[in-house]
């Protein structure tokens, strides 16, 4: 392939002039040890730089290799080969009456690219996707092939990696019981005096959208698991039609709602896998802190609605259990993810990010890898607590930094 490529969103172009497509592991094996730097694209859905090579980088695509998805009915796991995305990996599993704990808004998404990135959805007691990844097959540098399994001491820096260690050529997964799910959308949540604590816990997977054009929530999204509880959620209006979350985008694309139940993965994500998620024509940002800060960071944000509202579509705020992936935005601390569907327009949006990124700074936000953000490197750097030691494990499975790109080194090598 030849041209131009860019990411799912189109505000990245790919440097590489090349996408290599690798039919079989000893040809990916073979390519990655002639190559002097190697970056592998998932399936481009994030809005930055973060998979680009470079232009003299070997831009690897794994979807020419032989996709791969096998339940281990008895061991409760799934290995899953390195291109494959969530939308067949959720089905297989589903077919073998089995589910994953927890799922992003969209099922388009690569497994391996998304792990990479800290990608998560929602719940207080649920953690981001890499969460559920028990052991991990890398080919690093020099073409060989490294397995590393929870409980070895790389393990921690080794599953939410930004691709800086190896191409990842399959995860296993651990796996649950199939449930099901039922998704009740209410409407006009206020944020003046709510609970946030009891509104996040109120079901399995709980999402408030807000475009910030008024005080409080336009849209919240309720996703009860039917074999618990489902506590009344009093606070807001039940909707009577399906709704998308983004104004004026058509409910059609999204999983079903109105309190159906179905299966785990067709109503954890919020789009159908078959439809376009979001509103296709946007950017987006993310910022994880504390939950525990949540209240005052909405209240902060709120202070400049005046500032995002003209260049945003939609806001989610979602949970995320801690994890204790070293690069995670939730790593060792339970978390709440403010996320902003910007409109698709770079120029206008940078400084609207600018801003809410200052307005944030106190509550010492780890931006989403995959998204829009300016925190300068060296302020990331004070966010990621085992920083050093990821940097370490880079070292020592990436002595020459073949899997470097410039997203990577302002990461692991952030200037004072
Ligand atoms: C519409 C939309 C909705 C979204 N919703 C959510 C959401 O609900 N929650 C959330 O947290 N995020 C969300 N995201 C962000 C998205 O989940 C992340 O950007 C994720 O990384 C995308 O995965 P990908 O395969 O497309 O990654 P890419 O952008 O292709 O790659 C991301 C990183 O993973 C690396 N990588 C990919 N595959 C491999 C591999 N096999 N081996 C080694 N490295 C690899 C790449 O090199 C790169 O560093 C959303 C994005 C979009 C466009």
């Amino acid at each position: 392939m030849t041209g131009t490529l860019t990411n799912w969103a189109g505000n990245i172009t790919y440097a590489a002039e090349q996408l290599h497509r690798p039919a079989s592991l000893d040809a990916l094996r073979s390519l990655v040890a002639d190559s002097s730097r190697v970056r592998v694209l998932g399936s481009g859905h994030s809005f930055n730089e973060i998979a680009d090579a470079g232009p003299d980088g070997v831009l690897l695509s794994l979807t020419a290799l032989p996709p791969s998805v096998d339940v281990d009915t008895t061991a409760r796991t799934v290995r899953v080969s390195g291109g494959v995305r969530y939308a067949e990996l959720a089905r297989r599993v589903h077919e073998h009456g089995l589910a994953l704990h927890n799922m992003a808004s969209l099922p388009h998404i690569s497994v391996a690219g998304s792990v990479a990135t800290g990608t998560h959805g929602s719940g207080v007691t649920n953690g981001s996707l890499a969460a559920a990844v028990r052991e991990v097959e890398l080919v690093t540098a020099d073409g060989s092939v490294l397995v590393v399994g929870r409980g070895e001491e790389r393990f921690g820096g080794a599953v939410t990696a930004l691709g800086a260690l190896g191409v990842v050529t399959a995860l296993t997964l651990d796996l649950e019981p199939d449930f099901e799910v039922s998704q009740h959308v209410f409407t006009e949540l206020p944020l003046e005096g709510i609970d946030f604590e009891t509104v996040a816990a109120s079901a399995y997977s709980v999402s408030l959208f807000t475009d910030w054009r008024r005080p409080g929530f336009r849209q919240v999204w309720l996703k009860r698991r039917t074999d618990r509880p489902a506590p009344d959620f009093p606070w807001a209006v039940p909707a009577t039609e399906a709704l998308h979350p983004v104004p004026g985008m058509p409910a059609r694309n999204c999983t079903e709602q109105l309190g159906v139940p179905g299966p785990w993965h067709e109503r954890l994500p919020h789009f159908r896998a078959e439809f376009t998620p979001s509103s296709g024509a946007e950017l987006q940002s993310e910022y994880l802190l504390a939950r525990a800060d949540a209240l005052a960071a909405l209240h902060a944000l709120d202070a400049i609605s005046d500032t995002i509202a003209p260049v945003l579509q939609i806001c989610e705020v979602r949970t995320v259990a801690a994890d204790d992936q070293w690069l995670s935005p939730s790593y060792g601390r339970d978390t709440v993810a403010l996320h902003f569907t910007w409109i698709e327009d770079t120029g206008a949006v940078l400084p609207v990010v600018r801003r809410v990124e200052r307005a944030l700074a106190p509550f010492g936000p780890r931006p989403h890898w995959g998204k829009v953000f300016t925190v300068p490197p060296a302020v990331l750097a004070e966010r990621s607590p085992r920083l050093d030691a990821f940097r370490a494990l880079a070292g020592e499975l990436d002595p020459a930094g073949t899997f470097t790109n410039a997203f990577v080194r302002d990461v692991l090598h952030p200037l004072p």
